[in-house]
């Protein structure tokens, strides 16, 4: 097995064992575990829709009230740094961030811009027929399908009569 994969979580492991996950990468990258920290990850377990670090502040500080974005910024950048997390792509505007680091792709919801996962073995193969340009190093591929969400292809007027009653 790729010395990478150990590492992996698994999508069908339950919240408990990823977090125990996260604690044992934050003991072998010499990071502290604090409360801060888990509740941080926590979130971006339980989230769905890949926030955005201003989000996941949001949901952070339902927990700890007095955390600053700051720190939730300092915190973003040290899970990314050591690969505890990932970004979903630099070319959405604003940073999606994410738990799930197993192979997977994404459907993207063009109204509410929402993230959904797509486990990678949903998808077909990709690949380059003539392989990639010169001196281009290809590392993966990454599939967006964009559409609308479930919520967002209700009709409008279904929709506006739901949030009046
Ligand atoms: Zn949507
Ligand atoms: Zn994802």
């Amino acid at each position: 097995m790729h010395p990478a994969r150990q590492f992996r979580i698994q999508p069908d492991m339950d919240v408990e064992r990823k977090m125990q996950w996260f604690r044992d990468r934050c003991v072998e990258a010499g990071l502290p575990c604090t409360h801060q920290r888990q509740v941080m990850y926590r979130a971006l377990l339980e989230a769905v829709d890949h926030p955005s670090p201003e989000m996941l502040y949001e949901r952070v500080k339902r927990d700890i009230p007095s955390v600053s974005l700051g720190t939730v910024y300092r915190n973003i950048k040290t899970f990314l740094d050591n690969g505890l997390i990932g970004e979903v792509s630099l070319h959405h505007g604003s940073l999606r961030l994410e738990a799930n680091n197993s192979p997977h792709h994404h459907l993207v919801c063009r109204s509410c811009r929402r993230m959904f996962d797509l486990p990678a073995d949903q998808v077909e193969g990709v690949r380059l027929r003539e392989g990639p340009p010169r001196g281009f190093q290809l590392e993966r591929f990454v599939v967006e399908a964009h559409g609308l969400c479930a919520a967002c292809a209700v009709p409008k007027a279904r929709r506006n009569h739901s949030k009046t009653t």
